[in-house]
């Protein structure tokens, strides 16, 4: 694809090495200088010139008059008993977003076997994942997500969007390291296609994050077209996940609006079109809505209607959200639903809520503290928290 005109200026943070060196090369800086630069703050989380200190003073100044900064900060982090923490991340141009850190945990089912086949003889690192988010709000308008509700106020910068982990990777424990990252936080991350592909290049390239493109992972409600692009674009590589939460177009429809525009009958193909490659499967969310989508029949079209793609299901029990009466269904109800699944052949698997005491499922906006979502919502018990 041709590349998308980049504004190193406006989103530094988000610039490529090679955008790097062209400014460099601009104001008469070694190409080395390029790279130190784009180190800093790739793999140090440093975007700040003056903290640069191996960088001449020179280009120091040149940095500091361009604005260069981290685009992001810290409002507020939450560590919850098992571990996993919640960041409240603010960025100066306005906007609050969420992004968790998830430590691995012992029931940590999927992909096991091929986990400790690669990290070899060597005691593996304490394996964490980071949820990220794309855009302030969402204008999917999904009725059981919270971000939904809220609508769509902006889009994230590929610099906002990276700068989530390079602050993330601070409040990392002894031990740990981050293998994985996903898109799954607040914000539709096809929706925001250029931003994100971008972001998926810096997550993943070699001289900074460095993260492998198989161990980051975009969700959608299944845009069409960018599911696509996406799969052209990084020739498959990038893990997809795509939430259905319904067998059938009248169920999804009345869930998730984005079906009306991109049905199942064209989101289906879509998917067996995806550039897989070999033994790597498609993550199927599915979110329990009791009484609503979680009946044995409805596990028996989701069997029906993957056939054929290379899927495994991650089912998870609806986190209520105040301001509708919808709640998550009895276990019993979904262990039966998995059951029907894996009769039929699928890796299906519960996700439990990780962080329930700071509220810091990932995938649900949390409402304490973000303010664009409190107007929508009038009850909260707590909201005055923040
Ligand atoms: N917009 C993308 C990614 C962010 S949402 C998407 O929809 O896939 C990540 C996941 O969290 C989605 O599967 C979404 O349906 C799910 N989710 C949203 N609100 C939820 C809630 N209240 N309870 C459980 N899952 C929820
Ligand atoms: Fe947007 Fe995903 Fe929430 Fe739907 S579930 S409103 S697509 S963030």
């Amino acid at each position: 694809m041709p590349p998308v005109p980049h504004d190193i200026l406006r989103d530094p943070v988000g610039s490529l090495p090679e955008e790097w060196d062209a400014l460099c090369a601009s104001w008469s800086e070694r190409p080395f200088r390029a790279r130190q630069v784009f180190r800093w703050i790739q793999t140090r989380s440093v975007a700040d010139a003056a903290g640069m200190t191996d960088v001449s003073r020179g280009l120091r100044d040149r940095l500091a008059a361009m604005g260069l900064a981290m685009p992001a900060h810290i409002d507020r982090a939450n560590r919850a008993t098992d571990g996993t923490r919640k960041l409240l991340i603010g960025f100066p141009v306005g906007g609050t977003v969420e992004s968790v850190l998830i430590p691995p945990m012992p029931d940590d089912d999927d992909d096991e076997d091929e986990e400790v086949a690669e990290a070899g003889p060597r005691a593996p690192a304490k394996r964490v994942t980071q949820c990220i988010s794309t855009q302030v709000g969402c204008a999917m308008g999904c009725v059981f997500c919270a971000s939904g509700v809220a609508g769509l106020k902006r889009h994230l910068t590929a610099g906002e969007i990276v700068a989530q982990v390079l602050l993330g990777r601070t409040l990392l424990e002894e031990g740990e390291a981050l293998r994985n990252v996903v898109l799954m936080g607040m914000g539709e991350p096809l929706h925001n296609y250029d931003a994100v592909a971008r972001a998926l290049r810096l997550l993943t390239h070699h001289d900074g994050i460095g993260l492998s493109t198989r161990r980051v992972t975009v969700s959608t409600s299944g845009l069409v077209p960018e599911i696509e692009r996406l799969g052209a674009d990084f020739r498959g590589e990038v893990a997809l996940a795509v939430s259905l939460h319904a067998p059938d177009d009248d169920l999804r429809s009345s869930l998730m609006p984005v079906n009306k525009r991109y049905p199942l009958g064209e989101l289906m193909p879509a998917l067996r079109r995806y550039p897989l490659a070999r033994r790597r499967r498609i993550t199927i969310e599915y979110t329990l809505i009791a009484g609503v989508n979680d009946r044995p029949a409805h596990a028996r079209g989701l069997a029906k209607l993957l056939r054929g793609v290379p899927a495994k299901v991650n089912l998870i029990p609806l986190n209520p959200v105040e301001g509708n009466a919808w709640r998550a269904p009895q276990r019993a109800d979904v262990e039966a639903f998995q059951t029907i699944l894996r009769a039929d052949g699928y890796s299906a698997f519960i996700r439990r809520t990780r962080g329930d005491d700071i509220d810091a499922a990932c995938g649900q906006l949390a409402l304490h503290g973000a303010a664009a979502v409190k107007r929508k919502l009038p009850v909260f018990a707590g909201a005055g928290e923040a």
